[in-house]
């Protein structure tokens, strides 16, 4: 039986790979329903190909005109428009899984609909755990949905965990979660430099292609950053059993350190099909597109300590999880604001560490008990962290 998908972000870098891997193997999965936000274009071709059931775009504005495009091209594919609608495909009925592949917090929403829903949840958009981790766990273990990681440290650290890892690390004889991290485009840069980086310098990552806010949150080690806590929900492990280790070549995706001594990898790679074909065919394995690890090719992989001088951010994210409460729901919103003003051009690159920690500081940690709690500390946060960026350009 086909396995039958909604891809919430399908116009994005992983919607895109996703849809790669899916249509390598059309007698597995079939596609219900894609959504993406601004990029019609791409979602109208994208109908084109899968038939999906329905499409989710951002605005009202674009319903009227991607329908008569669809029918023109003999294609019945329903269009809808908002977060609603993002909801209301999460949790189709007749869907088994969904890739939750919206960047930031706009994916929390649909995501959970899609945990309520007790679907198979294909978990790439990381926000989601950083901003309601305690509460998103909860609903998984309530509703029965299961959770695959496709960030590719945690599906490298998933695939590198006891097969019946039941989140208790002690129980496995797990000893620590080792994040390998490349050090992103500015690894090497000379600090002063760093002043002056524009957002196409952030975004030309050495080894992986992704989307742009991702990208800069490799370059300030953000992306590391949410990975660590990404990590804490994920394996239950507590933040001193997380380590960063810098490995530039991004060919070792994650690594588990057991008591004994042993320490289990995940190698491939860097192409995000891999981690999506391993979570679209759990249990089983299905080809991906991508090329074989050439060892000797590679020839050398090297490994150094992070440095949280230079990366400022990385530290902002041990510090929220340290905290815990709302802390790192106030660490998210903040640099969701700071990256997007980067990218516009209205806040340098070293002023994204800044932001974040001011707005931390003026935040005070308090427990999260609810939905309606994250979402107020959410906003709270965007509103310090947008008075902060408007300091800068002053
Ligand atoms: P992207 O910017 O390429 O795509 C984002 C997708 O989200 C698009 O389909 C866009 O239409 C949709 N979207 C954006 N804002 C929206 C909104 N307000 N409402 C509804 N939809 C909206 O991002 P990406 O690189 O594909 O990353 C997606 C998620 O996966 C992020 O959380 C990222 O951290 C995570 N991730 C990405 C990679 C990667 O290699 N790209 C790797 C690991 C994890
Ligand atoms: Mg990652």
């Amino acid at each position: 039986m086909n396995k039958k998908l909604t891809v919430l972000g399908a116009t994005g870098s992983i919607g895109v790979s996703t849809l790669d891997v899916v249509a390598r193997h059309p007698d597995r999965f079939e596609v219900v329903a894609l959504t993406g936000n601004s990029r019609v274009d791409v979602l109208y071709e994208q109908c084109l190909q899968h038939r999906p059931r329905y499409a989710v775009v951002g605005f009202d504005q674009d319903v009227a005109g991607l329908t008569a495009r669809l029918r023109a091209a003999g294609v019945q594919t329903e269009v809808l428009a908002g977060p609603q609608a993002l909801e209301f495909v999460a949790a189709l009925p007749e869907i088994d899984a969904v890739m939750a592949a919206i960047v930031g917090a706009a994916g929390l929403q649909p995501t959970l609909a899609a945990v309520r829903a007790g679907k198979q949840i294909l978990l790439a958009n990381k926000e989601v755990l950083v901003m309601a981790g305690a509460l998103f766990m909860a609903e998984v273990k309530a509703h029965g949905a299961a959770l695959l990681p496709i960030d590719s440290e945690h599906n490298a650290v998933f695939q590198s965990l006891p097969a019946n890892y039941l989140g208790e690390p002690a129980g496995a004889g797990v000893s620590h979660i080792l994040l390998t991290a490349s050090g992103g485009p500015f690894r090497t840069t000379p600090l002063d430099r760093l002043k002056t980086v524009t957002p196409d310098e952030a975004c030309a990552h050495p080894n992986w292609s992704m989307g742009r806010k991702i990208s800069v949150d490799s370059a300030t080690m953000m992306n590391k950053g949410l990975e660590v806590i990404e990590a804490h929900w994920l394996f239950n492990v507590a933040p001193e059993q997380i380590e960063v280790v810098v490995h530039p070549q991004s060919v070792i995706h994650s690594l588990v350190q057991y008591v004994d001594g042993s320490v289990v990898a995940e190698l491939g790679n860097p192409d995000m099909r891999t981690p999506i074909a391993h979570a679209l065919a759990w249990p089983e394995r299905i080809a991906a597109g991508v090329a074989p690890l050439d060892l000797p090719a590679i020839a050398q992989l090297n490994f150094e300590q992070p440095d949280f001088e230079r990366f400022p951010c990385l530290a902002l994210a041990f510090r929220a999880l340290r905290a815990g409460g709302n802390a790192a729901a106030v660490l998210n919103a903040a640099n969701e604001v700071a990256v997007a003003a980067f990218l516009d051009g209205c806040l340098p690159f070293l002023g994204i560490a800044e932001v974040i920690s001011a707005t931390m500081d003026v935040i005070p940690v308090e427990d999260m008990p609810d939905l309606a709690a994250i979402l107020a500390v959410d906003a709270q946060a965007r509103s310090v962290a947008t008075e902060q960026v408007a300091r800068w350009r002053k």
